[in-house]
């Protein structure tokens, strides 16, 4: 029997079980996961997927930074394949859903073109990427950004976690150091399914978001130097306590966050380092790790002038020294016309609403657009809630992403 094109549907018990058993590996607090990259639930996790991929009769190859690649071939082998797919890792308190929801859904559309016995003419591979999350190893979409030429691989390797355990180390722990090379290979185009992470599809009950770009986001670390003294005898004129400096910055930048929020800025401070961070000693140094962003680059841009001259307007209330170490910038990169208008067509083919929006987190497929035709799709979350043990999502709000995911692969496959 042949199915009708527009017939083609996901096998959404399938695929709920595959999610189902993913939400089992590196549980987390109370509900959840935690599934730090190249830790030894992501290992148990991609073990298993790897497992899946097989049984889908696909050829999986791991590359240097430890992304895997799960190819279904095409009738034309030699073209460069449409890739799919998003990361398994997760964030320290993540939920069941996130970048998971991207790569089993691409294993499930794989499987559903099988069990139709449809073939396409070019491959098609499915990825499931490295440390997207940087919850362990900054920054975050490391191995992508690696593949698109973003990162230096040696570089990539050598990124420590607080522990000052290295990637590389660890992919060779977790048996993921692969022998492919990372990147430097033709890809067709590239497609992501991603949950929302905000609120917008949820409230508007919409099943399906089409990505049309990102939030323009810039990043920074800045170091702040100070002095230890003794807490006690230090007169308040001769201090120079790091963390007193870092703590005037973060609110400088919380309140630059609040002047853009009428036009949808925002700007975080999530993590800080001190040293010795103990009692009775003044801090030495701290190491700021921030980031901002704004629908628009001119935005983000005016945003980093105000931050950047907030710096030295906290270092000298501090009465410490501040430097910028590390930038990094994501959410620039257009997504491709054609690519977007596959998703719109399928969305239609198999009537389903869709919504044009703004992604606001960073996604693997920001590094994908340098090198490739790329596009992302979104599924709706309950209430955005994203990054906390509580994210969850309904079953029927998941499947209509997956199979607009399936059509628009499938079109691109056969172009
Ligand atoms: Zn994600």
């Amino acid at each position: 029997m042949t199915i009708r094109k527009n017939d083609l549907r996901i096998d959404e018990k399938r695929f709920w079980a595959s999610m189902a058993r993913s939400a089992e590996i590196g549980k987390g607090r109370t509900t959840g996961l935690s599934r730090l990259a190249l830790g030894d639930s992501d290992k148990e996790m991609r073990d298993i997927f790897v497992g899946w991929c097989r049984e889908a009769g696909l050829e999986v190859t791991v590359d240097r930074m430890g992304s895997i690649f799960a190819r279904r071939p095409g009738r034309e082998n030699d073209l460069p394949p449409v890739l799919v797919g998003s990361h398994l890792d997760t964030q320290i308190a993540a939920g069941n859903y996130d970048g998971i929801l991207g790569v089993l859904g691409g294993l499930e559309l794989i499987r559903s073109l099988n069990d139709a016995g449809i073939e396409t003419r070019r491959p098609i591979e499915l990825v499931d990427w490295a440390n997207e999350e940087g919850a362990r190893f900054n920054p975050p979409m490391l191995a992508s950004g690696v593949f698109a030429g973003v990162h230096q691989l040696d570089w990539a390797l050598g990124r420590a976690d607080l522990k000052g355990v290295t990637y590389g180390s660890e992919l060779q722990r977790i048996g993921y150091a692969g022998e492919a090379p990372v990147g430097g290979r033709k890809i067709d185009a590239y497609f992501e399914l991603h949950i929302e992470q905000g609120p917008i599809l949820d409230e508007k009950k919409i099943p399906v978001g089409v990505v049309t770009g990102g939030f323009a986001t810039r990043g920074m670390k800045v170091k702040v130097k100070g002095e230890t003294a003794h807490t006690g005898p230090t007169p308040m004129d001769r201090r120079r306590n790091a963390l007193v400096g870092a703590a005037y910055l973060i609110c400088a930048l919380n309140e630059i966050g609040w002047r853009y929020h009428p036009e949808g800025g925002k700007s975080t401070c999530a993590q800080l380092e001190i040293w010795p961070n103990l009692t009775g000693i003044l801090p030495e140094w701290s190491v700021v790790v921030m980031d901002f962003r704004h629908p628009t680059i001119e935005g983000v841009e005016r945003m980093r002038q105000e931050v950047e001259a907030a710096i030295p307007e906290a270092a000298k209330k501090a009465n410490v020294e501040m430097e910028i170490i590390e930038t990094w910038r994501f959410g620039d990169e257009a997504f491709d016309p054609d690519c977007i208008a596959l998703l719109r067509d399928a969305a239609r083919t198999l009537d389903i609403t869709y919504l044009d929006m703004q992604s606001q987190a960073g996604h693997d497929a920001y590094n994908m657009t340098r090198i490739c035709p790329t596009a992302m799709l979104f599924a709706p979350c309950d209430k955005g809630i994203s990054h906390n043990e509580a994210e969850t999502m309904a079953p029927e709000d998941a499947f209509p992403g997956v199979n607009v995911l399936m059509h628009a692969v499938l079109a691109r496959a056969n172009r």
